[in-house]
Order: C-alpha cells, then sequence, then structure tokens
C-alpha cells in the first residue's frame, strides 16, 4: 500500500493547496495522511469565534469534515501558534514532523514551498522548512535518537515535493516559485472535491471567492516541484508524484 503524507500550515491549506491531489489519490485507494501545524486559532475570519480557543475548536471540526470529503485516511491538527511558526525553536517542530513520518513511513511527502506559496504566508514558509528537515532527518540514525530508543525506526521518504504555481497574485508582491516538475491531473471530481472540501471550512466563508477564483486559474491539474529524492536522479517532467516509487 502506498503512502502518501502532506504537511501543511493552517486548517483550509489541505484543501486550497492540496485537494486535488490528496482526493485523486485517496480516489485511486492510496493511503492518504495529513498533518497541519496549526488550529488557524489567529484567523482573520472568526466564523463568529468568542475567543482563539473557540476558533481552534470550530476549524479543527471543518478541517476533519474537509479531510473526509477528500478521502483522507488520518487528517491531524497540531497545536503550534498560527502567525508565529516562525517565532517557534526549530527543534521541537522538526521533532514533531520527524516522529510522524517515522510513524506514518510515507513513500512520498507533499508540503508547501519556502516562499510561503501564492499567499508567502510565514506560517507556509516554516511549515516548508520543518518538513524539509523532517524528510531528511527522519531517515538518519543519529537524528533524534529518543525516538528510536523508545521504540521507533528511521525511515527514508522516497520523495519530496513542494506544491507550486504558474501564476503569482496581482494584487500582491510576488514570490519566487520553484518551478513545475510534476503535473498531477485532478479532472473535474477533483475540482468539485478540492472546492467542496474548502468550503466545509465555513469560519472562512469570506474566504471562498477568493479561493474558487484561485481554483478557476489553476485548472483541473495542481502543480508540484521534486525537491529531493532517496535515489539520486535528474529532473523529469512527471504526471504522477509515485513515478520510480517502490513499494
Ligand atoms: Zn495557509
Amino acid at each position: 500500500m502506498l503512502r502518501l503524507l502532506c504537511f501543511t500550515a493552517h486548517p483550509d491549506d489541505e484543501a486550497g493547496g492540496f485537494g486535488g491531489t490528496l482526493f485523486h489519490y485517496g480516489d485511486c485507494g492510496l493511503e492518504t495522511h495529513v498533518v497541519c501545524m496549526t488550529p488557524g486559532q489567529a484567523a482573520t475570519h472568526r466564523g463568529g469565534a468568542k475567543s482563539d480557543n473557540e476558533l481552534a475548536r470550530m476549524r479543527r471540526r471543518e478541517f476533519a469534515a474537509a479531510c473526509k470529503l477528500l478521502k483522507v485516511n488520518s487528517g491531524t491538527v497540531l497545536y503550534y501558534p498560527h502567525g508565529k511558526l516562525d517565532r517557534q525553536d526549530f527543534y521541537s517542530p522538526v521533532a514533531d514532523l520527524t516522529r510522524r513520518v517515522r510513524k506514518l513511513r510515507p513513500h512520498v511527502i507533499i508540503t508547501m514551498g519556502p516562499e510561503g506559496a501564492i499567499t508567502a504566508h510565514p506560517d507556509h514558509s516554516m511549515i516548508a522548512i520543518f518538513a524539509t528537515m523532517a524528510f531528511h532527518w527522519a531517515g538518519r540514525t543519529n537524528r533524534f535518537t529518543d525516538q528510536l530508543e523508545s521504540g521507533l525506526q528511521p525511515h527514508r521518504t522516497q520523495k519530496l515535493y513542494y506544491g507550486t504555481t504558474l501564476f503569482t497574485m496581482p494584487d500582491r508582491q510576488p514570490v519566487s516559485l520553484p518551478p513545475t516538475t510534476a503535473i498531477v491531473r485532478i479532472g473535474q471530481k477533483g475540482i468539485d472535491a478540492k472546492v467542496a472540501a474548502f468550503k466545509c471550512h465555513t469560519s472562512q466563508a469570506p474566504l471562498f471567492p477568493f479561493f474558487e477564483e484561485t481554483v478557476r486559474r489553476r485548472g483541473s491539474q495542481e502543480l508540484f516541484h521534486l525537491a529531493a529524492t532517496a535515489t539520486p536522479m535528474k529532473a523529469q517532467n512527471e504526471t504522477d508524484l509515485f513515478a520510480g516509487v517502490a513499494e
């Protein structure tokens, strides 16, 4: 059974950034997992929540509903502070994500690029950096050895991808995106699932028009940049994130 692990920063990134791909692989019968770093408690759009804790609880429920719709096998929201991932120490979040990699043992990891995706949100940049180090260090016997002593095994994930696009937002400062090396065709079914999953995030309803505009521009494909591979190789144009992956 092939496994895909997606690391995100906020509830709704799984739908907005990766919804088509998660749905596509889930629909094909692969095992898919999402680990989201923050419960999105500092969001501008509050959905009527009276406190950060209440918003966090709402957004955890919305995330669970979106994951279910995207046929995700397990969706986990961690407890890091939204908007402050760049002010966390480096070691603990990487240890946390490394533990997830060693437990879930994915064949492929997808996450955002260090530029912060088209919105350049610093949390997006930080999840890219934390997830990248978790990808590399989960396979090493001399990193986070306490995890290995307590029974986990090192795990080398075969490929790491950053989500990317071929456009930037016209009304925002441009970002420098990773070049596209893989195109996943998600089809109309994938677009529909992605939009429906995003709309599970009802606290973020004011973002729906922006989101739908972005989805329309992306069309029936999601783009990725192959950032690292366990087997040394030249970059290729791929249409399947699992191309060349051994079970
Ligand atoms: Zn986000």
